[in-house]
């Protein structure tokens, strides 16, 4: 997906790629929003909303940095986990790989949740892996969540990070507080992330935003109002294809979306009483369609059984998980 140009970047500039890691359900995707602007990736309360790696494109000049034109590509994860099935397996790649290949990491922590918010965590087998695959990169930890913590208990949370960051001789670490969802703390981790990157020429074209094509976009958004609408009831197993994605002469996107899930009686849930349930998911998913394509939306919802998709990976390139090692659909 492209916007329209802003104007060129002076040349050379801090750039290059910054992989959002961290467990589920942290904040990764509404930071990767927050700091792009854009409802690119898809945000819900329930973990392992995120399936996919993407690509977002972040372009700022910052005055006290030199050269001070900065390109952050954020690449935005699945949290990290371990568990069976190939849809499990898939998105433990798609995190792995963008960890072990990026110029800056950057780790998402919960200071809200005790366990999760210290470098402990990073002895459990999920997340081992993780510290693994970003041993030799630069490191920023973003504190997430602080609108829900006392600053006394921030504190020391800080301070077991830098001691941790001393005592395993990492190669650069910075931890920076944020609180995602308002954006308090945002704009100082992208320039701490900025000075951390390598100088040299613009990676990607100016008008570029993601890698992602608009169909992927419009899918991940249809997906996204499943998990808020259906919230528990939601089968893990539920994906969006997006079978047509039209733009009219008028300038309006004709978008055609087939919900699929893996029994009848699922397919039962996402449909409703009457078919009040799958209204609603379209009425909602058409406005956020809208707002991120800026054009009038019309939007026609389908609901489909695959059997088991989710186990075999053969299901998964049926629902559009067709790239196993690498960015998907
Ligand atoms: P991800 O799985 O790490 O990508 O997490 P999401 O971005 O999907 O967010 C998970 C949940 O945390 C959502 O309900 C968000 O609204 C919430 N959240 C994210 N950032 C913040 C924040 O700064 N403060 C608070 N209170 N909630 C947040
Ligand atoms: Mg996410």
């Amino acid at each position: 997906m492209s916007a329209p140009a802003e104007p060129p970047l002076p040349q050379p500039v801090h750039g290059g790629t910054c992989a959002i890691v961290g467990l589920p359900n942290v904040g990764k995707s509404t930071l990767l929003n927050r700091v792009l602007g854009r409802h690119l990736a898809a945000v819900s309360p329930r973990p392992q909303t995120t399936r996919n790696r993407i690509l977002g494109i972040h372009r700022t000049q910052l005055e006290p940095l030199d050269p001070p034109g900065v390109e952050l590509c954020f690449v935005d994860t699945p949290g990290i986990q371990i568990g069976k099935g190939a849809l499990r397996r898939f998105m433990r790649d798609q995190a792995l790989n963008a960890a072990g290949e990026c110029d800056v990491a950057l780790y998402v922590a919960d200071a809200t949740d005790p366990r999760g918010r210290t470098p402990d965590r990073f002895a459990q087998p999920d997340a081992a892996d993780l510290l693994a695959a970003i041993a030799g990169i630069p490191l920023v930890v973003a504190l997430n969540k602080v609108d829900r913590v006392n600053k006394t208990d921030l504190l020391p949370v800080l301070e077991t990070w830098m001691r941790w960051s001393e005592a395993t001789e990492r190669p650069a670490m910075n931890v920076v507080p944020i609180a995602a969802l308002e954006g308090d703390g945002v704009d100082r981790l992208v320039a701490t992330i900025a000075e951390m990157l390598p100088v040299g020429p613009p990676r990607f074209p100016a008008d570029m935003v993601t890698d992602r094509a608009e169909e992927f976009l419009a899918a991940e958004l249809v997906r996204e109002q499943l998990y808020h609408q259906l919230g528990k009831e939601l089968p893990y197993a539920a994906a969006v294809v997006i079978e047509t994605f039209e733009e009219r002469d008028n300038g309006d996107l004709a978008i055609g979306a087939c919900i699929i899930v893996e029994r009848e009686s699922q397919k039962a849930i996402v449909i409703g009483k009457g078919g009040a349930r799958v209204k609603q998911l379209g009425i909602a998913a058409r406005q956020s369609l809208a707002e991120l394509f800026r054009c009038p939306v019309h939007l026609n919802l389908f609901v489909k059984v695959v059997p088991d998709w989710s186990n075999a990976e053969a299901g998964l390139r049926k629902v559009g998980f067709s790239d196993l090692t690498g960015g998907g659909k």
